[in-house]
Parts: structure tokens; sequence; C-alpha cells
């Protein structure tokens, strides 16, 4: 304690006197090991599409893709979260199971060519349906119940593929307890799941839907994702998707759920927490960084760093690479 005249005060200033001493007294810190570098893949070779409403971000062709992976390697990023679009869509997404899609080509060609990499996959039809929603459809509906067995499917084949993780991502109610009970029949008991588990319907995926192609053709999909008032709700998700046999959860968004993830972290200690940052934080801190308003790199690690200090074990970002590098120089 320090003093002026009669007023007792402390100090906090001297631990916020050089870089040196700030970084040595961070109570949180950003590691690249702790990203997840998420990646749309795409038939054919040598492709590499750029998506107009994320810079940098592509949409590639397995070996564009594993070109990518490498890079990231590099910097220490050794998780990978793949997202398909096919060539050709129907009304119940027959694509997503079929052996030789782009997820699955990539799952196994990373596993070939990078064995200490973990490939997570995405689960869910609304890449691979002419609608556009995230399951099959009975009228303008979509079907809960009829769309377990095709996620479960989907999961299964990626698991045959070679996934170390699959990650349901459709909203369905039991998809976890309907993936883990496939899997396990088919002798996959060691692949693991991760829940999708608080997805909240938000206007920040639209750069996303973009790159997948997967915006629906009708309605919304407010009636399978949550309602972003919703944080008790949020936790009992969580609950049933543990309960149901996830291995580790998710919340997603990151930036407007910081809460959400502080809940979960304190909630749900033994099951590893993920977070999204998802497209539209990254390109929203991209466009106004293009227009000279913020610093792109300061503003994408104190988004990240602030996911971390909420309490997110791992990371989902488009910035992983750019963010690993940052990082690194900065050590
Ligand atoms: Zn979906």
């Amino acid at each position: 304690m320090a003093t002026e005249g009669s007023i007792e005060f402390r100090r906090f200033r001297p631990l916020r006197s050089s870089e040196a001493t700030r970084q040595q007294n961070a109570e949180t810190r950003l590691l690249g090991t702790e990203f997840v570098y998420p990646m749309f893949v795409i038939n054919g070779k040598n492709r590499r599409d750029a998506v107009p409403s994320m810079p940098g971000i592509y949409r590639m062709s397995v070996d564009e893709a594993m070109r990518e992976a490498e890079k990231a390697i590099s910097v220490g990023i050794d998780r990978f979260l793949f997202f398909g679009i096919p060539d050709e869509k129907d009304d119940v997404g027959k694509r997503a199971w079929s052996p030789d899609e782009a997820v699955q080509r990539s799952v196994a060609e990373l596993g070939t060519r990078f064995p200490d990499a973990q490939s997570i996959t995405d689960v869910c039809m609304c890449e691979y349906t002419s609608h556009g929603h995230c399951g099959q459809l009975t009228g303008r509906i979509v079907d809960n119940d009829a769309t377990l067995s095709l996620l479960a499917k989907t999961a299964l084949s990626h698991a045959e593929a070679g996934a170390d993780v699959v990650a349901p991502s459709a909203m369905m109610d039991g998809q976890v307890a309907a993936i883990r009970a496939a899997l396990d029949d088919a002798g996959h008991s060691g692949v693991n799941i991760l829940g999708y588990s608080a997805k909240y319907a938000s206007a920040f995926y639209g750069p996303f839907r973009d790159a997948a192609g997967s915006t629906p053709s009708f309605g919304d999909r407010r009636s399978y994702q949550m309602a972003p008032s919703q944080r008790g709700e949020a936790m009992e998700e969580i609950e049933a998707d543990v309960r149901e046999g996830a291995d580790y959860i998710m919340v997603k968004p990151a930036l407007s759920y910081l809460d959400v993830i502080a809940s979960a972290r304190a909630k749900f200690p033994a099951n590893q927490l993920y977070a999204y940052n998802v497209s539209g934080e990254y390109s929203m801190i991209h466009a106004a960084a293009a227009n000279g308003w913020i610093n792109l790199k300061d503003a994408a690690l104190e988004l990240l760093l602030s996911i971390k200090r909420a309490g997110a074990q791992k990371i989902i970002t488009y910035f992983a690479i750019d963010a690993a590098r940052w990082i690194k120089e900065k050590a």
C-alpha cells in the first residue's frame, strides 16, 4: 500500500511498466496450439476459390487443402475442422455420406500425410441438401427424428475415412446419442464426438453461408438453433450432449456469447470446451481493418484472447494461421 496524505492506495502500474513485465504477469496467454483451423473442401483438383466475404479464406480441393494444412502445421496448428461442399445436392443430402466426397477424402489424406494432426468433421446436412436446411423435411418443417439416421450415417462415413472427431452441428435433439450408437455398433468406439452443444441462431453466420452455399431456400434455422436470449437453456443443451456421450462441448458463436462460454466452463469442467469464432466475427474485423478503422492483428488477437479468458480451451477460428504467426512473432 502507498499513501498520499491520509489516503491509502494500491499501485497497479508497476506491473504494467514494460512489455516484458506485462508478458510475465499475463493471467491469460494465447497459444497457437489451441486453435482449430476450419477448412471448406470441394471436389476436383488444384482448385482454390476465394470466398469474397471472407478475406484469405478459400474453398479448396483436397490437394490444395493439404497444402494449406501443411502451412498451418508449420506454425503449430494440428487440428482441422472440415466442411464439405458437394457438386450435387438433393432433398435429403445423400452426398453427405458418400465415401468419395471431399470431406471423407480430406480426412483420409490428412491421416496419411500428417498422422499427428487431428481431423474433426462437421456433421450436418445443410451443405448437401438442395433446400439448405440441416435435415430432412416433412412439408416445410425439418423432421428431427428422420434426420437422426442421416446424421448417424454421415458421421459413420467420416469415421470410416479415419476422422478422429465427428462434430454434429444440426441441432437436432438426440443427435449425439444417435451418432454414438452408430459409431459403437460399427466398431468405432474410439472416435470422439464434439457436440455443437450450444449453437445459436445467429446473424454472424452470414459469410459462412456464402462459403458453404448453405443459405436456406426458405425460412430460417430458428426452429432448431437456440435463441440468443438463452443462457440457462444452453447449460441444459450441453448437459444433454454430455449425457448422450459427447466427449467435447462447444459454444457457437463466441464473441456475443462469452458469458455462455464462462458458464459452460464452470459447469462442465470435465469436458474440453470449444468456442467457434465464427465467420461474421472474422469478416467484420477484416472489413473494419480494410477501411483503416482498426488494426487487424491487434483486434484479432484481442478477440481471441477474450474467448480464451472467458474459458474456452480450444478456439475454432479462421484467423488460426495468421494468429499463430503473430503470436510467434511476439514471443
Ligand atoms: Zn447445418
